[in-house]
C-alpha cells in the first residue's frame, strides 16, 4: 500500500500516429502536463498499467518481466523512431496483484512474449519522459465482448487506491482506411458526430458508454474495436468511481482519427494552448 488515502487518476490517451514519439505538438504537450501532476499535485505512482491499442489478442494477460523490451511494431517510419527506447522496469509481482483484484475474471501473465509497445512507449515518452516507473501492459482480449471490457475496467478500479497508474492508449475515431492525411487537423462529420457523442458521455455520466455501440456512426468510427477499448476501459474506471472525465485535449486528424484524451480523479492539468 503505497499511497492508501490517496486515489490515483486514470486515463486515456488517444496516440495517434507513432511520430508522435518524436514530434512536440499540442498533444503531447497534454500528455507531458498529464504526467508532470505526478510526484507534484499528486503522488507518483507506483507502477503504471496501461491498455495498449497495440497488444490486441486472444487472451486476458499482463506483461510479468522484469525488463521489458521496447516493441517498434510499425513498419515504414525513419530510423529515428525505430532506435527509440523506454527502458521503464516491469513489476512482475503486479501481476498476482492485478490477477487478485478482478476475480473471478481471469488474467494470464505474460513472461516472454510481449513488453512495452509503441501504444504505450509514444505516449510514456512524454508524460513520463524518465522512464523509471515500472511499467506493465494489459492485453485486451479480441475474443470478448464490449460488455467484458467495460466489467473488467470496473474490476481494475481498486488498484487505483493501491498506488497504480491505469493508462489507456487508442484512438476513439480510428479509421484507417478512411484516413486522407492531405486533409490536416479536420473530420469528417461522422467522426465529429461519434467523437463529440462519446465527449458528451464520457464528461457526464462514462457509465453509459455502451450506448455509443448503437449510433449509426459506430461502424466508420470504429471499424475494428482494438484503438477503441482502451477508452473503454477508463470509462469502466471512471464508472466504477462514479466520476465524470475531464477532457485535456481534443482534435482531429486526416478525417476519420480523432485525437482526445480525458483524465479521471485528477486536479485539472494545465492544458496546451
Ligand atoms: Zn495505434
Amino acid at each position: 500500500m503505497a499511497s492508501p488515502t490517496t486515489t490515483m487518476p486514470a486515463a486515456f490517451l488517444g496516440h495517434g500516429s507513432p511520430m508522435n514519439a518524436l514530434e512536440t505538438n499540442r498533444y503531447t504537450e497534454a500528455w507531458r502536463a498529464f504526467g508532470s501532476v505526478f510526484g507534484d499535485a499528486v503522488p507518483r505512482p507506483r507502477a503504471i498499467l496501461c491498455v495498449s491499442a497495440h497488444w490486441y489478442i486472444n487472451a486476458t494477460a499482463v506483461t510479468a518481466m522484469a525488463k521489458p523490451k521496447t516493441i517498434h511494431d510499425f513498419f515504414g517510419f525513419p530510423p529515428e523512431l525505430f532506435a527509440m527506447q523506454y527502458p521503464a522496469p516491469g513489476m512482475p509481482e503486479l501481476v498476482d496483484e492485478i490477477a487478485e483484484t478482478v476475480k473471478p475474471t481471469w488474467v494470464g501473465a505474460d513472461v516472454d512474449s510481449w513488453g512495452i509497445d509503441h501504444g504505450t512507449w509514444s505516449v510514456l515518452v512524454h508524460a513520463f519522459p524518465e522512464a523509471d516507473i515500472p511499467v506493465v501492459q494489459l492485453a485486451i482480449d479480441a475474443s470478448k465482448s464490449f460488455d467484458y471490457h467495460f466489467d473488467l475496467g470496473r474490476r481494475l478500479a481498486p488498484l487505483r487506491d493501491d498506488g497504480i497508474l491505469i493508462v489507456g492508449s487508442g484512438n476513439i475515431v480510428h479509421n484507417l482506411r478512411a484516413v486522407q492525411f492531405q486533409l490536416g487537423e479536420v473530420g469528417f462529420d461522422w467522426a465529429i458526430r461519434f467523437n463529440e457523442a462519446v465527449r458528451d458521455i464520457l464528461t457526464d455520466d462514462p457509465s453509459l458508454i455502451g450506448s455509443m455501440n448503437d449510433s449509426p456512426d459506430y461502424r466508420p468510427a470504429v471499424p475494428t474495436p482494438d484503438h477503441y477499448l482502451p477508452m473503454v476501459y477508463a470509462a469502466g474506471l471512471a464508472a466504477a468511481a462514479d466520476e465524470p472525465m475531464t477532457s485535456i485535449v481534443d482534435g482531429y486528424l486526416a478525417g476519420s482519427l480523432s485525437m482526445d484524451a480525458y483524465t479521471v480523479g485528477m486536479p485539472a492539468p494545465k492544458t496546451a494552448t
